[in-house]
């Protein structure tokens, strides 16, 4: 434990919490007990989508298309490892004015390993990503949402911003485009009426591996972007972080 959980001591407001109130602050992405993330600011008419796991050859070209038809700029969150793998399908994403964020170089729970491995995930990816870009990245979403003090103090050493959300579904494993549609608008109309933006999380890729198939939340985002294009600014993150 000690060794895995070594920031714990170092962050005075976790001093008392249980083992329940430790796992509620790593993973519940609206936790802010570690660090500042950025979720979603009050903008009630803005949506950011997202999308993780990629670049992924089998469907992020067809979600750039749909994109485009609606010429809406959207922030994708690549692993390293993929897009070494991709390199010109991250530069088409680029190219097209989507906002490109780290994700970690393979997907490990930040939790479960150790400072020196997340190190690694994290300049590793930025270093690929600034070779695509030709800037450093500025913004970081932990795999699964799983942070721990360490994990946040680093990312913003090496100027990344960390980002959780506030709309997903189980998109990675739904296969109707309409359930996942659904779930998210109804996600979105809460924020809403709370008074605050939606930071959208879809999946163009699966981390386990490339070519996964993700035409459910492809066509899930052409409904969203359907029924909200009209009443709703979309956004890429950098909007809401100058
Ligand atoms: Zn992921």
């Amino acid at each position: 434990m000690a060794g895995i959980y070594g920031g714990l001591g170092v962050a005075g407001a976790t001093v008392g919490l249980g083992i329940g109130g430790y796992t509620y602050a790593a993973r519940w992405p609206g936790s802010q007990l570690f660090g500042r993330t950025l979720i979603a600011p009050r903008r009630p008419r803005e949506l950011a989508l997202t999308y993780d796991d990629g670049p992924n050859p089998a469907w992020t070209p067809r979600l750039l298309e749909i994109l485009a038809e609606h010429n809406v700029r959207a922030t994708f969150f690549m692993m390293g490892s993929f897009v070494k793998a991709e390199r010109d399908l991250a530069r088409r994403v680029l190219e097209a004015g989507h906002l490109i964020g780290n994700h970690t170089w393979s997907h490990p729970k930040l939790t479960a390993v150790s400072d020196a491995k997340v190190l690694e995930e994290l300049t590793r990816t930025n270093d690929i990503l600034s070779q695509i870009t030709g800037k450093p990245a500025r913004f970081f979403r932990p795999p699964f949402g799983a942070r721990r003090p360490y994990v946040l103090k680093l990312a913003r050493q090496l100027g990344l911003i960390p980002v959780t959300w506030n709309a997903m579904t189980s998109d990675w494993s739904e296969t109707s485009a309409d359930t996942i549609a659904t779930n998210l608008m109804n996600k979105i109309d809460r924020n809403q009426r709370r008074g605050y933006a939606s930071n959208i999380v879809l999946h163009d890729g699966n981390h386990r591996k490339l070519g996964a198939d993700r035409g459910p939340s492809v066509s899930a985002t052409q409904q969203l972007l359907e029924r909200y294009a009209g009443s709703h600014t979309f956004v890429t993150l950098d909007a809401w972080q100058q």
